[in-house]
């Protein structure tokens, strides 16, 4: 496995994998790999030639009151994860080769990027796709990696490819949960067993909606916010067009919520199918 810092080097060996007509594989993260990122890039191994993963704790995602400096970072455990995983490729650039200077360039995604999350962390989903803009724009032409984990942040980058006509094919990949139910998520490792146990509220919400007989999404969002009293408290708990992430009027549905516990901050979604 081949790790390179700099856009330029990056540039230069995906142009010349692309030259030989081998397709490439992107894999966006911010490290503290685990298993949902691997299931990311084993999809990416079977279905492109050449793997990229990139590790980058993106600071323009984070609010000035969040978990930038103490985001868990363990480069060593992330390069062994990529290598038995078979990416080729390990980018790894430092905050100054992604942002040379203070951007002036904002990439917003109107409207999508304001609910939920957008409204929850104002300006994080303008840093998630700054950053993944500059990603592509490195990576050039490619299947980019994403999971249905972070459902608005997949959203809002297949729209900002669309509206951007960039060369990349989104791909959603399914969430990854413990036996228990529990999405895995980087930000788990904050949690006492106390608190992870009472974060489990989240997946067992959603799970009671998907499999409840009702068909009515606000009726379905007052079942699940009333299995939430274990958080510390609910940011939100929707039904949404999994597009928009406009309120649902009606099933199918993507039930949508983050909760705190303790410091850490959940989010889960779960599809929810029309009643036959
Ligand atoms: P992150 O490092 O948290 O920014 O995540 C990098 C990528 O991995 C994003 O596309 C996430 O949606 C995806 N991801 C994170 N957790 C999971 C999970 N439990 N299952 C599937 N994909 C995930």
């Amino acid at each position: 496995m081949m790790i390179v810092d700099t856009i330029e080097a990056l540039r230069e060996v995906l142009n010349f994998e692309r030259s030989s007509r081998h397709r490439v594989g992107l894999v966006p993260t911010m490290g503290a790999l685990h298993a949902g990122h691997r299931s990311l890039l084993e999809r990416a191994r079977v279905e492109t030639e050449v793997v990229v993963a990139s590790v980058f704790v993106n600071p323009a995602q984070f609010g000035p009151s969040e978990d930038y400096l103490d985001y868990p970072r363990d480069l060593d455990s992330d390069s062994a994860q990529c290598r038995d995983a078979r990416a080729d490729v390990l980018f790894v650039p430092d905050v100054s080769q992604i942002y040379p200077r203070e951007p002036l360039t904002r990439v917003h995604v109107e409207g999508l990027a304001d609910r939920y999350e957008g409204s929850a962390r104002p300006g994080h989903f303008d840093g998630v796709a700054l950053v993944v803009a500059k990603l592509f724009n490195a990576a050039g032409a490619c299947r980019a990696y994403f999971g249905q984990k972070d459902a608005q942040q997949l959203a809002v980058v297949r729209r900002m490819v669309q509206d951007l006509n960039q060369p990349v094919d989104v791909v959603a990949c399914e969430t990854v949960r413990d036996a228990d139910g529990l999405a895995l998520s980087s930000r788990n490792a904050y949690l006492s067993g106390e608190q992870r146990e009472r974060a489990l509220c989240l997946p067992r919400a959603l799970f009671a909606m998907r499999d409840a007989s009702d068909p009515d999404p606000r009726s379905l969002e007052r079942l699940g916010a009333g299995m939430l009293d274990e958080a510390d408290s609910t940011d939100y708990l929707a039904c949404v067009d999994p597009e928009t992430f406009e309120p649902a009027p009606s099933l199918p549905a993507l039930a949508i919520g983050a909760i705190r516990v303790g410091r850490t901050r959940l989010i889960d979604n779960v599809m929810i199918e029309a009643r036959s």
